[in-house]
């Protein structure tokens, strides 16, 4: 019998929380500081893509295939962010026609 381990309740922000990223220091109630696994990079209260950022071009030590992951998926992002610059553009160039 193989027992599954279930999460119950509260949702994971991110995968990145419990693979790439350990919890350091509490810094106030119930925020701790967040520690890169790799490397002594650490930010207190920062946003996954921070993360992912610091994975897929800063950090030293990721494995590559771990940094190849977040590379690809800070690069979607950028794409998408490229269009929508793209489209605000159009946009305000349009009214200044
Ligand atoms: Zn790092």
């Amino acid at each position: 019998m193989s027992q599954v381990s279930k999460k119950s309740g509260g949702r994971p922000p991110s995968d990145l929380w419990n693979t790439h990223i350990k919890k350091g220091k509490e810094i106030s109630k119930g925020n701790y500081k967040e520690i890169c696994n790799y490397c002594p990079y650490s930010k207190y209260k920062g946003s996954p893509q921070d993360f992912e950022e610091h994975l897929a071009n800063n950090c030293l030590n990721v494995p590559s295939n771990i940094r190849q992951t977040y590379l690809n998926k800070v690069l979607i992002d950028l794409k998408t962010l490229k269009n929508q610059l793209k489209k605000f553009i159009k946009q305000k160039y349009l009214i200044l026609m």
